[in-house]
């Protein structure tokens, strides 16, 4: 075969995947494995599904413990010293009459974070389509949580009557001057928070629907705010004929598990988001439900054992 033949074969070859990569319906090029998990508490449907991943310094993970402590424990769980991928969960859960989005991953605010923003494209894979999205949870309103919905045509797809749960504290600190005085976090992402969570409030505010404490979004779904890592932060608490998930947002991360004292250089109360993830790890330790948690290695669902002082992380075995 002639080499110039061959060329334009494998060119045709290439376009007919890009074609399938616009299709909502196949996995496309980038998509090897369709990015999402389905499971079942009691009568409620959940649906993990990845938003991508984003790159993030290793020092993250704890800037209040020495750079050598940091990377004897990286070394140990095989991962590399430098910079790290971190998973964006986000989760749909269907109860009742409701189909509820709990966070709305990063959107495409960042042209240089090409691996997150993946939701709608992965939503709509899953054959979810935003117009039956009934409410939405945040969990916070850090972008890469709330990003998704400021994704172009978003707003236009989702119902006039979506209602947005989020902590009033959240809409409060968010709506004013936010301290960061307490985060670690590259250059560049105070900024780009600020603007993001401004920008969501005055685009979503009628849709909004600040609760105090915690709320009751469909039977056996309860948003309850949790403070730490943001001041309104919040996890989601699933519940239904005795199975029992919570989705614990930006509480816990890998590292929270052995050392639930190391800070996160994105929580705005450090202090306080330590005190939040051992109660939280404390309780589901004890009651032995599932966790899933926004930046766990997709699709998180885990359990939760005390080991000594600490905890054990404990991934859930694959069901389908
Ligand atoms: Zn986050």
């Amino acid at each position: 075969m002639g080499t110039m033949l061959k060329s334009t074969l494998t060119q045709e070859k290439t376009n007919r995947r890009l074609d399938n990569a616009s299709d909502p319906g196949r996995p496309g090029l980038d998509e090897l494995v369709p990015s999402r998990y389905a499971l079942r508490v009691g009568e409620i449907d959940v649906l993990v599904v990845s938003d991508g991943v984003l790159s993030l310094p290793g020092d993250m993970l704890g800037h209040n413990v020495d750079a050598a402590v940091r990377g004897a424990w990286l070394e140990d769980m095989f991962l590399p010293p430098d910079v790290l991928e971190w998973a964006l969960n986000v989760v749909v859960v269907r109860s009742g009459d409701r189909t509820i989005l709990i966070d709305a991953g990063m959107g495409m605010e960042f042209p240089d974070l090409p691996r997150a923003g993946k939701l709608v494209k992965r939503l709509q894979a899953a054959g979810i389509d935003l117009a039956s999205v009934t409410d939405v949870v945040l969990t916070h309103m850090h972008m890469d949580h709330c990003g998704g919905l400021l994704v172009d045509g978003v707003r236009e797809r989702l119902r006039p009557d979506l209602r947005i749960h989020v902590a009033a504290f959240e809409t409060k600190f968010w709506g004013g001057r936010p301290d960061f005085s307490r985060v670690h976090m590259p250059p560049g992402f105070p900024d780009a928070l600020q603007r993001t969570a401004k920008r969501f409030l005055n685009e979503y505010h009628s849709q909004l629907r600040p609760f105090d404490k915690e709320y009751e979004v469909a039977p056996g779904v309860l948003v309850r705010r949790t403070g730490g890592h943001t001041p309104g932060h919040s996890v989601v608490r699933l519940a239904s004929g005795g199975d029992r998930l919570t989705f614990a947002g930006d509480a816990v991360f890998q590292v929270g598990f052995e050392h639930p004292d190391w800070y996160n250089g994105f929580e705005h109360d450090p202090e306080e988001a330590a005190r939040v993830r051992v109660d939280l790890l404390r309780e589901l330790a004890a009651n032995r439900e599932s966790l899933v948690a926004t930046h766990l290695s997709f699709p998180s669902v885990c359990h939760v054992a005390v080991d000594g002082d600490v905890f054990r992380w404990v991934p859930g075995p694959w069901e389908y």
